[in-house]
């Protein structure tokens, strides 16, 4: 009987602590987990901070809270540790100097002590003579100065010296290297396009290459799930994993993410033109002290955006549209991943948002607005913010549009909407609003059905149409041309307060 172990997969976000983490960063994340947990197997943040000139301060804690906030909970992270720790690159510079090594003792990697002259000679060199590579390759490495040209007494007079080296890995010409990617299928190099990679710098830390290689065969990862960008680097992988005589990792590069007109990688830029974030929180660029506002800051929910970054990129093939991120972690497959690049349509987030804004308990929205009218000095209770957020909730795409769109419930308005006024304020307006007055002033805490009759008796003594009557009212209470049932906001504003207003408006506006 052959008993057949069930493989335990293991998938990692590997960001690099350099800045804000770009939203298309948050959706590898996001990929990442969902097939961890689809497949019960465990998701791990690994932390590359190899690039020291290049790493930010206070990067890593937002790229965590980042994932927080999306709900997007590591397995084992540095913060949680796991047992294949550490989770951060710079407390595991040993580990990468045994296996540089170990390559430069199989012959497969190599020291060079090129200087910055040497290396720019080089390429004016190559350049010039129209070479068909243009890197230190396995073309014209024998012309540099390393190990593989310098005698062995002058390697180590120079390594004990202490003048600055890197090491290469060093390729065989003309091999053609497989990378078989699950969502790009075969993509196949030869060795003679790439060049020798520097794997460990002159500040004796590993370049990402080395670094990412040797974790992810230590952390024993068995999907490897990043952007498309790092496709061009895989092969280059692929040989480091035959050098070391590691078994490789499946691979898995997801599309790029496209501007909203499709053409050309989603930007910054992009974001700004079109009003809408691309990090997930706010972020301050510790130079300049610049706050880009996030999308949560913005009124985007979590599940929302996880729906959406779901989505982008990714279909379940079905028309279904609403996932939570418990759903999206059954149904997710790489193999539904698609090839093109996904289009950053923000009007589906808004949408997502509405979704899950009206799916929010209605007390939980009607807390952010007692909180909002506290904080700017007024009084709620817990029944007229009910009130505001069922007559609001239809009408909002973010949270904060409860709040700024709720103002009139508040403040009695100082300003009337010129249009309506011009329109549809007239003679018959203010008598009409005078006799409704009379007719509401008696009524104890009318329901909108009462309130409506009594609009109804105004406009049938005076034989004129609702239309000569409801903007005008409509004005007086909020000021504005639009909005929800009017009967509604008579209701919530209650018989003293719509009184006033309307009392108001007749002496303010000129007809
Ligand atoms: N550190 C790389 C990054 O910043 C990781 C790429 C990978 O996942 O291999 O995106």
């Amino acid at each position: 009987m052959t008993i057949r172990f069930k493989m335990m997969i293991r998938v990692r976000f590997a960001p690099s602590p350099t800045g804000g983490l770009h939203i298309g960063g948050v959706r590898t994340a996001l990929y990442n987990y969902l097939f961890a947990k689809k497949h019960g197997g465990k998701f791990i943040l690994r932390i590359e901070d190899t690039d020291q000139k290049r790493k930010v301060e206070g990067a890593e804690e937002y790229i965590m809270q980042s994932l927080d906030w999306c709900g997007i909970t590591p397995d084992e992270s540095p913060a949680k540790g796991g047992d294949f720790g550490p989770y951060r690159q710079s407390e595991r510079l040993d580990l990468y100097q045994q296996y540089a090594q170990q390559l430069i003792g199989a012959g497969l990697a190599y020291y060079a002590f090129d200087s910055p002259e040497e290396l720019d000679a080089m390429r004016t060199k190559l350049q010039e003579a129209k070479a068909a590579n243009q890197q230190y390759s396995f073309f014209n490495r024998l012309e540099m100065k390393n190990a593989l040209t310098l005698t062995k007494e002058e390697v180590e007079e120079r390594l004990n010296s202490g003048v600055p080296y890197v090491i290469r890995i060093k390729l065989e010409g003309g091999k053609t290297v497989m990378v078989n990617d699950v969502v790009r299928g075969k993509v196949e190099v030869n060795t003679n396009t790439m060049d020798d990679k520097i794997l460990m710098k002159s500040d004796g830390f590993p370049t990402y290459h080395l670094a990412n290689i040797v974790d992810d065969h230590l952390m024993k990862i068995t999907h490897v799930i990043r952007g498309e960008e790092w496709l061009p680097s895989a092969p280059l992988h692929i040989v480091l994993y035959q050098y070391l005589g590691w078994e490789t990792p499946k691979f898995a590069h997801l599309p790029l993410l496209l501007k909203p007109e499709g053409n050309g990688k989603l930007s910054k830029r992009d974001a700004d033109k079109h009003g809408f974030p691309i990090f997930p929180l706010n972020y301050t660029d510790a130079k300049t002290g610049n706050v880009a506002e996030g999308f949560k800051e913005k009124g985007y929910l979590p599940k929302a955006m996880v729906n959406f970054l779901a989505l982008l990129g990714w279909n379940p093939g079905t028309e279904q549209e609403i996932f939570s991120l418990e759903e999206l972690s059954r149904v997710f497959e790489l193999e539904r991943i698609s090839k093109a690049g996904a289009k950053f349509d923000i009007q589906k987030a808004n949408w997502l948002n509405e979704h899950y804004l009206r799916a929010t308990p209605a007390k939980e929205l009607a807390a952010y607005i007692i909180k909002r009218a506290q904080e700017s000095g007024y009084d709620c209770s817990n029944n007229k913010a009910l009130a505001i957020v069922g007559l609001l909730i239809e009408r909002s795409t973010f949270i904060q549009d409860l709040w700024n769109n709720a103002q009139y419930f508040f403040v009695s308005p100082t300003e009337y909407d010129n249009k309506t006024v011009k329109k549809k304020w007239k003679p018959e307006t203010v008598d009409a609003l005078n006799l409704f007055v009379t007719y509401i002033k008696v009524l104890q805490n009318p329901t909108a059905e009462l309130f409506k009759q009594q609009l109804e008796k105004t406009v049938n003594e005076l034989e004129l149409g609702f239309g000569k009557v409801m903007p005008g009212l409509r004005l007086a209470l909020t000021g504005q041309s639009g909005g929800p049932d009017l009967m509604e906001i008579l209701v919530v504003l209650g018989v003293e307060e719509s009184t006033k207003r309307i009392e108001a408006a007749i002496k303010t506006i000129e007809l």
